[in-house]
This record gives structure tokens, sequence and C-alpha cells, in this order.
């Protein structure tokens, strides 16, 4: 049984998982308010997450089944129209006469797939999802300063960007002095840290709870490149077909060793591509990007002829190189009023693409726990004990499996014991 009067439950963070967050407490009834640092993302001056314009995701069954449990019955629906199938992953490659090849993959002998979404529309179908529900606030241009979990408080500055906006000239200078020293205080009987990588609840929970925590980093950098729709002059694959360049219902891989090239297609018919590279590479093609393209033909062959051959050098410089986090840590709770869920909890490499679907999941776990026992400071202090036990053996699971498949992604997939796993499977 919940009390939906007075259970005050305060989202940090409001990407994909602190969004569903919001939507799975409102939908109980409860009084919910989202603090997020950054502006509100359906607003085009809004800067996304990584300072890219924006990253393609692979949604699996795991993420699908949060997002169906969230209690709308829109919500899914309206998500899935925008995504593209992945039957399969492409591993492009080049014969013994210097031919390009694509040799298709099938994911499932059942036929089940990905399928490619784009992480922005995604969380911006969440907020709407969530935004006039009566019982939800958001506040945006919010960031979490600090947090007392014995007294169930938390501070929030609201950042220069929000002030800006409110005033204009020498009165939005004035409003930022006068405003720099005052936080505001918000009660909560429950809050979720829903704040990514470098979360802020987590830092805070660390001072009452003995938690343990593994963090690193892997020698491996990303960048984000474009291939641009099919024109009747631009470059193609043999599958290419619907104006994309090259197949649209495949997860285009090419492997190399310990540098790869994937292509997420997107419904605008382009594909988001991410280049993962050793930082020693990153930074000789910093030195010299007059070689990305070179770089390309020889590691990727076919790759750049995509992109096309000034937009690889130009998108490598303008873009950002960014690193990968893998963080591991447990308890993900604090008694019966703080948990962390999403990246908070287990950022991990992207290589089994189920960063974001293990952070849904999260969401549709917890609210089991919390509904399955009485809404009692007890209850919850139960229920997060429960989720903390099933879920931090999960989160460990899966973050281990998302760096070995770095390994199957980039080279695994073209080697002998990879054939021959396949073909066995395929006998
Ligand atoms: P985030 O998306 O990091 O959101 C956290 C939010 O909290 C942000 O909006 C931030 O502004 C806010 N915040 C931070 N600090 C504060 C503060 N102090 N106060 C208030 N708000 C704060 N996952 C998949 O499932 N499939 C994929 O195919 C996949 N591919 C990926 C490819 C790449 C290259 C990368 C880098 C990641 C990929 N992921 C993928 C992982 C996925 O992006 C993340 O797991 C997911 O975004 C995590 O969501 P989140 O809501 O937990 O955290």
């Amino acid at each position: 049984m919940t009390d939906s009067r007075t259970t005050r439950l305060l989202v940090v963070g409001a990407g994909p998982v602190g969004a569903l967050a919001a939507l799975y407490g409102a939908k109980r009834g409860w009084n919910v308010e989202v603090y997020e640092l950054r502006g509100d993302l359906r607003d085009a001056s809004t800067t996304p997450l990584n300072f890219t314009k924006s990253i393609n995701l692979a949604l699996s069954e795991r993420g699908i089944n949060a997002l169906w449990n969230a209690g709308d019955d829109d919500l899914l629906g309206t998500i899935l129209a925008d995504t593209i199938p992945m039957h399969g992953r492409m591993i492009h490659g080049q014969d013994s006469h210097g031919g390009l090849t694509e040799e298709s993959q099938q994911y499932d002998v059942h036929g089940r797939f990905l399928r490619a979404v784009d992480r922005a529309n995604l969380n911006k179908t969440l907020l709407d999802a969530v935004d006039g529900l009566e019982n939800v606030k958001l506040h945006f241009n919010h960031k979490l300063t600090g947090m007392d979990l014995r007294k169930q408080k938390a501070w929030f500055e609201q950042t220069a960007a929000d002030k800006a906006q409110t005033a204009d000239g020498a009165q939005a200078d004035q409003a930022q002095k006068d405003d720099r020293s005052k936080e505001l205080e918000v009660d909560f009987d429950l809050i979720l840290g829903c704040d990514g990588a470098h979360s802020s609840v987590r830092y805070h929970m660390m001072k009452s709870v003995r938690m343990d925590y593994e963090q690193s980093y892997i020698d491996t950098l990303w960048c984000e490149f474009t291939i641009p729709a099919a024109t009747q002059t631009s470059a193609t694959t043999p599958t290419a077909r619907e104006g994309f360049a090259t197949s649209p219902n495949h997860l285009h891989i090419w492997p190399n060793e310990d540098r790869m090239f994937i292509a997420i297609p997107s419904i605008d018919k382009t594909f988001t591509c991410t280049l993962f590279a050793p930082s020693s590479h990153f930074a000789s093609l910093e030195k010299t990007p007059a070689d990305v393209a070179a770089f390309f033909d020889r590691n990727f062959p076919g790759a750049a002829s995509l992109i096309g051959v000034d937009g690889v050098q130009q998108q490598f410089k303008d873009n950002f190189h960014l690193p990968l986090i893998s963080i591991k840590c447990s308890p993900h709770h604090y008694l019966g009023c703080g948990v962390i869920l999403g990246d908070a909890a287990h950022a991990m490499v992207p290589f089994y693409g189920q960063g974001m679907n293990a952070g849904l999941e999260d969401v549709r776990v917890l609210f089991q726990h919390l509904d399955s026992r009485s809404s009692t400071a007890g209850g919850r202090r139960d229920a997060l004990d429960a989720y903390t036990r099933e879920r931090v053996v999960d989160a460990h699971a899966i973050n281990d499996l998302a760096l070995a498949n770095y390994w199957e992604m980039h080279s695994g997939v073209r080697s002998p014991l990879h054939l021959l796993r396949k073909s066995i499977e395929e006998f």
C-alpha cells in the first residue's frame, strides 16, 4: 500500500533515467520534483549532454520493458515510432583483392532485434510525458550542491544560464550577484540520484554510507561522426536503400584490432557514427589532421567515402574527443530515503549497448520493490535494501559484459574463433 499524499519524491537529473523515474513516481500519485543541472533539452538553445549534437543508442528489450511498465499508454508507442529496427550487425571489411565487403550477422535466430533511437528524442518524449502532470514540478538549470540524508534535505543552486534567461542586460548581472548566495533547500522522503556518471548524489551519499567504489577509464576515446543521407552522387554500399547510404537495418561495424568505427541509423536517413580508438591515435591525428582520411582508409575501408573525405577531417576537428568511464559501487542506497540509479550507480563502457537500457530497468525494478511494501519509512527501507541486493550483482555483471564485448566488437567479430562459432551456430 502506498500513501500518495505524503511521499515527496525528489529526482536529481532529468536524463532518460531521471525522467522515467519521475513518471513512475507521478503515476503513483506522489509529489515529484525534478531538478536538472542543464536547461530544458526541448529548447533548441540548450547544450546537449556531452556537448555533442546527439548520440544514437541501441534500445533493447530491457529498456522497452521499463518504458512499457511506466503506466502511460502512449509513451512506448510514441518512442518506438521514431526508432529503426536493427536486425543484426553488418561487418565491413576488405577482401584479398582490396574489394570492399559487407557481412550481415543476424542478432537472433528467433528474429528479435535492437532498435536505433535518438537519445535526445527519447529524453524529450519522457519529459513531455511528465511535464504538465499536476503532481510533477520540473526545475531546469538547478544544480544539486549539497545533501543531508539524515535530515532528508537537499540544496540546489540556480545556474547562470537560467538567471541570464530570466532578466536582461544590467538587470541580469545584478540578479546574478544577488542570487549567488541563495541556495534552495528542498525536503524529501525519497531522493533518487539519476545524475549520471559524475553523480553529486552519489558523492554526498558516500559521506553517510560505507560505499565500495571503483572507477576506471579505458584507454579509448570516442568521437562522433555523421554519414549523410544518400544522394545520386554520394558514395553508397551495395546494401544501401531507401535513401540511406548503407543498410538501414543494421548496426554497422568496421572492426580493426584496438580501434573500431560504428554507425547506427537515424530516422532522417543519416547514420550517427562513433570512432573508438586508443588515446595515442587521437593524439597523433590531432597533431596531423590531414592524416585523418588516410587513417580511416587504412583502418576502416569504405567508411570515409560514406562520410565524405572532407567531412571526415572536419568532423574529427569539430567534434569532441571524449573518454569512457566504468563505475561499480555498492550499496546503491541509504536506509529508506536515498538511492542512485542509471549511470550514477553503474556507468559502463558502451560496447554492450546496455548503459541506458540498464538504467531504465533500474527504475522498473526499484518501483517493483517499492510497490510491494508499505510507503512508510520502514517499508521504503526494506524496499531499497532489497533493491540493492538484487541490482548490484546485475549492474556489476553487465558492466563486466560491456568491457568484454569491446574485444568482441572491435576484433572478435572477424576472428577465426568467431567464424568457427558462427558456423557451428548456423549448422
Ligand atoms: P545521464 O544521461 O548522464 O543524465 C544525467 C543527468 O543529470 C544529466 O541531464 C545531467 O545534466 C544531470 N546532472 C548531473 N549532475 C547534476 C547535478 N549536480 N544536479 C542536477 N542535475 C545534474 N546505452 C544504451 O543503452 N545503448 C547504447 O547503444 C548506448 N550507446 C552509448 C554510446 C556512447 C558513445 C556512450 C558514451 C554511451 C552510450 N550508452 C548507451 C550509455 C547511455 O548514454 C547512458 O547509460 C545513459 O545516458 C545514462 O542515462 P542517465 O539518465 O543515467 O544519465
